[in-house]
């Protein structure tokens, strides 16, 4: 069999092999177990594989790079022409530059597709690219991911503090009629 793929081609088939624990993905791990969050990781029946599932949240977390996923860059069928943006994080080769066009395009359509399946069954996604995960922009970025864990936790195990509010009033503990005045 001849050999037909270009460096970059063969550097990303390469790199498919051992795309598992990429440093930023190690990242998010490490500050959501230092801060006592748990997750799991490869979970089974989840769709769209999440890099990190958190159960007790209903949180899939994916962790994007910038080049494969195609972090901003804007495909756009222009009176039938594929007009394509590059980002600051992806830049598109020009070499071979139908090739990678194709295969952003695809990886943006299926990233789409899981997105939408986990959240019509009631999954929060959150997508975290690359760029945001650098060690500078780790922490701000985490925070903001702290917040959207408990927003949505709040929104959707609502509830469980409901029951507190609805309490019957035939079960409300018997109380003076008139209340003492606070100071005397
Ligand atoms: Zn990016």
């Amino acid at each position: 069999m001849t050999d037909t793929m270009t460096p970059q081609q063969r550097h990303y088939c390469m790199s498919r092999i051992r795309s598992k624990d990429t440093t930023p993905e190690k990242r998010v791990r490490q500050w959501l177990w230092q801060h006592g969050y748990r997750y799991r990781l490869n979970v089974k029946g989840v769709p769209g594989k999440p890099d990190i599932v958190m159960r007790k949240y209903r949180t899939a977390i994916f962790v994007n790079g910038c080049f494969w996923h195609g972090h901003d860059v804007e495909l756009v069928v222009s009176s039938e022409q594929l007009v394509v943006k590059s980002s600051n994080c992806c830049k598109i080769p020009q070499t071979n530059r139908d090739f990678w066009v194709a295969k952003i395009q695809r990886n943006q359509e299926r990233d789409q597709k899981n997105y939408e399946i986990l959240s019509e069954n009631g999954w929060q996604v959150i997508v975290l690219w690359e760029c945001q995960l650098k060690p500078k922009k780790l922490e701000k970025t985490m925070l903001q991911v702290e917040i959207q864990l408990h927003d949505f936790y709040i929104k959707t195990f609502n509830h469980r503090s409901k029951t507190y509010i609805h309490i019957e009033e035939e079960s409300l503990p018997m109380v003076a009629e008139e209340p003492e005045e606070y100071g005397q």
